[in-house]
């Protein structure tokens, strides 16, 4: 049974998330600007100010809606989430104030599935509430795409674990009360079981953010939020391995699925939010005296952008489908699909309402211009496009055998010969 409506007591509830993001969370945009706002729990206005919209969503049942009921969430599921998702991708402050930020939502379930119940209580529990945030330290300097690389160490002394090494780009880290590291226990052992995952309170004796990088949004002016960190003979208890020692992979994809396809939820939402303003624009500019809409080549970009955005969605929905409906892994495949092509599709959107915008959209009264210079992100974050097009394609292969013979199984010649063999009484009472 193939049934694209949503229920409507769902709807209902979409359609009061699209008013309150709309007029409530992209005001808060414009008032706390800055990529790291929403993470700074120290930022008193900002946080008084959101505190009751906070609130206002709890009270509509849409708090925390990548979470089951057993942590406090309802449980909606990936199609649900989806839905709501690709509203609260219009806004920068929205998934925070809607408790699905990431990397929080990732590090939350890992906690949960992984933690013990001291670490639940003093790390979990804070972190769906939104009152502290957390940050994901697997990426290092020297290697990124390819953790098997990965050198940072953990090794036992006593009922101790002490880690040693340097992570890149670990997000947030300056606002985070714990961080999640991966790290290296047992080089000797196959590649996809030599790392460990823990959890790490951010004011361990060791561990010290050597420089919070910038990218292209951020000024310099130390208003980065992607730390460079360093760890050194940093101690933490035996509990806090989150898994078994080697099982640092196994955790790490319990978390990367999920944030991968929440980005891609996301990103429906930013491009409708682009698509929405090149049509107003479209309608309101006049050159040569016409609407820039009746200009064709005009007609073209909105089209090529509301049919791309359409296939963005469909297949961001499917795979949320499958996630909802089959064992887990058969989603693989269409998360890393969804990877890929969330980052195209957003580039050509907005490279389209750019240019649509003319001067004024290179400029940063516009919004466009912050989102351009984010779009490099969405190819890299979770893992490079090149990465996620070899999943695709392995699993595409995974399906096929070689062709049994010296020409393919389409070869024409041969197919006929073998019809003629199969129906030859037939052919020969013709
Ligand atoms: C905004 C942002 C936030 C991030 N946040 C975090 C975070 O919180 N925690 C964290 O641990 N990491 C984080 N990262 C890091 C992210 O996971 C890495 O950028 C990503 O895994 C790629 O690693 P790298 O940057 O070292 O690039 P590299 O590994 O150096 O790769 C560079 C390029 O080489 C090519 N390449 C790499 N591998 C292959 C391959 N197998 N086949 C073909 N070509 C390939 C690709 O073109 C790739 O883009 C973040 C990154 C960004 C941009």
């Amino acid at each position: 049974m193939w049934d694209f409506s949503t229920e409507p007591d769902f709807q209902e509830r979409l359609d009061w998330a699209s008013t309150f993001v709309r007029e409530e969370c992209e005001s808060v945009d414009v008032l706390f600007p800055g990529g790291g706002a929403p993470y700074d729990v120290q930022d008193r206005a900002a946080r008084a100010f959101v505190e009751p919209m906070r609130e206002e969503v709890k009270a509509h049942g849409l708090w925390a809606c990548h979470l089951g009921p057993e942590l406090g969430g309802p449980g909606y599921g990936q199609v649900r989430l989806g839905l709501l998702n690709e509203i609260l991708g219009r806004s920068h402050w929205a998934p925070t104030i809607f408790g699905t930020a990431a990397p929080d939502t990732g590090n939350a379930e890992i906690l949960a599935m992984f933690g013990t119940e001291e670490q639940k209580a003093r790390y979990l529990q804070p972190l769906l509430d939104g009152d502290i945030v957390s940050a994901f330290s697997m990426t290092e300097p020297q290697a990124g795409a390819d953790p098997k690389e990965f050198v940072c160490a953990a090794r036992r002394d006593g009922d101790e674990w002490v880690i040693d090494g340097e992570k890149w780009f670990t997000s947030n880290a300056r606002y985070a009360e714990f961080l999640i590291v991966m790290a290296v226990t047992d080089p000797d052992a196959a590649p996809h079981a030599r790392m460990s995952m823990f959890v790490v309170p951010r004011h361990t004796t060791g561990v010290e953010i050597v420089r919070n990088v910038a990218t292209f949004v951020e000024s310099a002016d130390d208003d980065g939020t992607h730390a460079y960190v360093r760890y050194t003979d940093v101690r933490v208890p035996l509990d806090h391995m989150l898994g078994g020692p080697g099982e640092g992979f196994k955790v790490a994809q319990a978390r990367l699925g999920g944030g991968r396809i929440h980005h891609a939820m996301r990103t429906v939402g930013r491009c409708a939010r682009i698509l929405d303003m090149m049509a107003e624009r479209a309608l309101s500019r006049r050159t040569q005296g016409t609407a820039l809409s009746d200009k064709q080549s005009v007609q073209q970009a909105l089209a090529e952008s509301s049919i791309e955005l359409a296939q963005l969605r469909l297949l961001v929905l499917h795979t949320a489908w499958v996630i909802d409906t089959q064992p887990p892994g058969a989603a693989r495949n269409g998360i890393a699909m969804c990877k890929v092509q969330m980052s195209r599709v957003q580039h050509d959107i907005l490279q389209r309402a750019v240019h649509l915008h003319g001067s004024l959209g290179t400029t940063i009264e516009m919004p466009l211009a912050q989102w351009w210079s984010q779009t490099p992100h969405l190819a890299l974050v979770d893992g490079p496009t090149e990465v996620h097009r070899t999943t695709v394609a392995k699993g595409l292969l995974g399906q096929y055998s070689p062709a049994p013979g010296l020409f393919p199984t389409e070869h024409v010649p041969t197919r006929l010969a073998a019809a003629r063999e199969k129906y030859a009484d037939r052919l020969a009472a013709l």
